[in-house]
């Protein structure tokens, strides 16, 4: 339902919880956040009210410049601790929060399990996690993309790698997404109203671009909708 994501040369946590809180009013029944020091990602999530999630991080903060962060509407799987975003691929490699409905994520998870994925949650979000670890080398921009062609149904994404310290891609289709340009840094959010005071410039993305930002900058790529093999 709501996204706010933040890389740069502040603390992100307080950012995320602060603009999660500015999204409340769309309705959500949980909310958790992805943080990343190093090659290390620290999550955290909860059901519930956005105050459960406050509570969990005053006895374990979630420490780093770099994170993503989701309220959840669920549309696939209850309302449970599990099911709240963000979601991971098997090695905790690959972290990501989604909003929308991938709409043909039964046949991806049947796919998925025969080749032996184990799946931690009941959403459809799940798939999109372990479609990218599949497609992932050293890039994480292409990994989302190449995935993505996989996919039907709709989106705002936003996506962290252990592996990228700092990174954060983006994408959507049917699902709003803007990046944010701030004095310390970049963000992403589903509403620019959740960036109000945080971001000096907003940029919206058009359905089927993906994006990557960092500490410094910015990038928006068109999706190529050429036909992809699940390698
Ligand atoms: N379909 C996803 C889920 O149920 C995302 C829902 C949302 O947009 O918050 O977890």
């Amino acid at each position: 339902c709501g996204i706010v994501g933040f890389t740069g040369r502040r603390e992100a946590s307080p950012i995320l919880f602060e603009g999660l809180r500015r999204l409340e009013y769309r309705g959500y029944d949980s909310a958790g956040l992805v943080t990343s020091t190093g090659n290390q990602l620290h999550a955290r999530k909860k059901a519930g009210r956005l105050a459960e999630l406050g509570k969990l991080l005053a006895t374990q903060p979630a420490p780093g410049c770099h994170g993503i962060s989701h309220t959840r509407w669920a549309t696939h799987g209850g309302a449970t601790d599990r099911n709240s975003h963000p979601h991971f691929d098997a090695k905790n490699e690959i972290a990501l929060v989604h909003n929308g409905v991938i709409e043909n994520f039964a046949t991806l998870k049947q796919q998925l399990q025969a080749d032996g994925v184990q799946f931690r949650s009941d959403t459809d979000t799940e798939v999109l996690a372990h479609l990218i670890s599949r497609f992932y080398r050293d890039d994480l921009l292409t990994a989302v993309t190449a995935a993505l062609g996989l996919v039907k149904g709709t989106y705002g994404l936003a996506v962290m790698c252990r592996h990228e310290p700092g990174v954060i891609v983006g994408a959507r289709f049917g699902s709003p997404l803007v990046i944010g340009i701030g004095p310390d840094g970049h963000f992403l959010a589903s509403d620019a109203t959740a960036l109000a005071g945080f971001a000096e410039k907003v940029v919206y993305l058009n359905d089927r671009q993906v994006c990557q930002i960092d500490e410094t900058g910015y990038v928006i790529r068109n999706q190529d909708f050429d036909t992809v093999d699940v390698p």
